[in-house]
């Protein structure tokens, strides 16, 4: 590789060359979605965020695991450690098995991704199905010394880890600020310290997901999972962790002290996290009546849609901001994004279309070196949509005949544009148009080199009926000098 990938760590705070602890091997890990509802577009910023990266690393040669986990269990309605769980209340809610729910959500889940043309990870482990594991994690932290057993409850004890090692690291908190904030609050109930979390809590008797620990019956902590399924996918050490922005504290402030505490080390070296979306200039939630599923969005059924968006749309308009930048829907801007979108299938299109010439009169070489250059600082998709759009601009001029491309230069143009624009970004390719169009292209050059050989042996019956016939379809057919041109006039 000749230029670096850069990536922003959340954890140093600044952009670092990428290099992986056992390449071409990479291991990536991915806090994937609570499956109790409806995906909305925060799941789609992080699941395009990250296959984004998932692509670009495998095309510069990386063979990546990418481990992108479900959590059906454990994350309870309040932070706090305190409140149900959020699938077993829907499911009492709507009169289901919890892991009915979790299913249905999670079905529901790989549709929408489905439909954003974001591709599967290599393993979706869900937290329900490792149990044993996280139990495991509890019992060595407990042998380290750094969690404590309280009324069948296992807590992590912050104050504690934090005399030997630094809670906070990650989101830059300071615990005596977090204590001296908390400290104040009633109800802290088995907890010696409100800063602490539960590695596994006891389950209440209405409690329906629960299993046998040595603590007796209960359920891990939310944080739990993701130290320990990391660690049994990935090792104990491994390249990249991502996630959204919210769940950097306390989730994976937690994940990094719960770790820190098992293995004596750091279990991840890159720790990435997008940024939020919000509608109109408000962040998205129930409460704020402005939580829109991606469904809706692509079926335009909510009252704040003007008409439905296609998954497409919605994924580029994710990619024109940077990930670590806050991106602000609305139907204008959306619409902008549409447009803008349109304009680069069409280019891709024409690409498809346009004859080589015998000598380039522009020179295109520098493109490729552009776009890398655009992935690799961040996974910068603003300034790569910006690179193809420069292409575009030189489609267009070489369809208008004002610019020439020799056969080479010509393919390689079709190469970077299509590697950057369906493989990287992932916008995917309407077959229906692009290889169709090349195909009916041929057919027709076929017809019209049957009846110039018709007409060469003054088979007018055959000559007149394939022109006759085309036209009745809608093509326009003109003879020139060179030979025939053709063009189908759109109704
Ligand atoms: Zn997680």
């Amino acid at each position: 590789m000749e230029q670096p990938l850069y990536i922003y760590n959340t954890l140093s705070g600044k952009k670092e060359s990428f290099q992986p602890l056992h390449p071409p091997k990479v291991g990536m890990y991915v806090c994937g979605p609570t499956v109790y509802g409806e995906p909305h577009l925060g799941h789609a910023r992080s699941a395009i965020t990250f296959d984004v990266l998932f692509r670009y690393l495998r095309y510069i040669g990386y063979d990546v695991r990418y481990v992108r986990n479900i959590t059906d269990v454990g994350h309870l309605v309040n932070d706090a450690d305190e409140g149900e769980d959020k699938i077993a209340r829907k499911a009492r809610l709507e009169q289901l098995e919890p892991m009915e729910v979790a299913q249905f959500y999670l079905n529901s889940y790989h549709s929408r991704m489905d439909d954003l043309n974001i591709l599967r990870p290599s393993i979706e482990p869900q937290a329900s199905g490792h149990i044993i594991e996280q139990i495991a994690l509890a019992e060595e932290i407990l042998a380290a010394g750094f969690a404590y057993v309280s009324d069948g409850s296992v807590y992590f004890d912050v104050e504690k880890y934090n005399q030997k090692h630094h809670y906070g690291i990650l989101s830059g908190r300071n615990l005596e600020d977090m204590l001296g904030s908390t400290r104040k609050l009633d109800g802290q109930g088995d907890k010696r310290n409100q800063a602490d979390f539960a590695i596994w809590k006891k389950a209440q008797p209405e409690h329906i997901m629960r299993w046998p620990s040595p603590w007796g019956e209960g359920f891990p902590g939310w944080h739990c999972e993701c130290t320990a399924m990391g660690r049994k996918y990935l090792g104990s050490r491994f390249d990249i962790h991502g996630g959204g922005l919210d769940l950097l504290f306390p989730h994976h402030e937690c994940e990094i002290a719960q770790a820190v505490a098992a293995q004596g080390s750091e279990m991840v070296s890159f720790w990435m996290h997008n940024n939020m979306i919000t509608l109109n200039g408000q962040k998205m939630g129930k409460s704020l009546g402005n939580a829109i599923s991606l469904e809706q969005f692509f079926k335009g059924e909510h009252q704040l849609l003007e008409k439905p968006y296609s998954p497409m749309s919605i994924r580029f308009f994710i990619l024109q901001a940077h990930y670590r930048n806050p991106a602000d829907f609305s139907n204008e801007a959306l619409q902008a994004s549409e447009k803008a979108l349109a304009r680069l299938t069409d280019a891709w299109e024409n690409l498809l279309g346009l004859k080589p010439a015998e000598q380039s009169s522009i020179d295109i070489s520098t493109l490729r070196g552009k776009c890398a250059e655009a992935m690799n600082d961040d996974l910068n998709t603003p300034v790569l949509i910006a690179c193809l759009f420069d292409a575009a601009r030189i489609i267009n001029t070489l369809k208008d005949g004002d610019a020439s491309l020799n056969e080479a230069d010509m393919k390689e143009l079709q190469d970077v544009y299509h590697t950057y624009f369906h493989n990287i970004l992932g916008i995917k390719e309407n077959n229906s148009t692009a290889a169709n169009a090349n195909a009916y292209a041929k057919a027709v050059d076929l017809l019209l080199s049957i009846r110039s050989q018709a007409k060469a042996n003054k088979d007018w019956a055959t000559s007149d009926r394939i022109r006759n016939e085309l036209s009745a379809i809608g093509f326009e057919i003109k003879d020139t000098k060179d030979g025939v041109e053709w063009k189908l006039n759109r109704q």
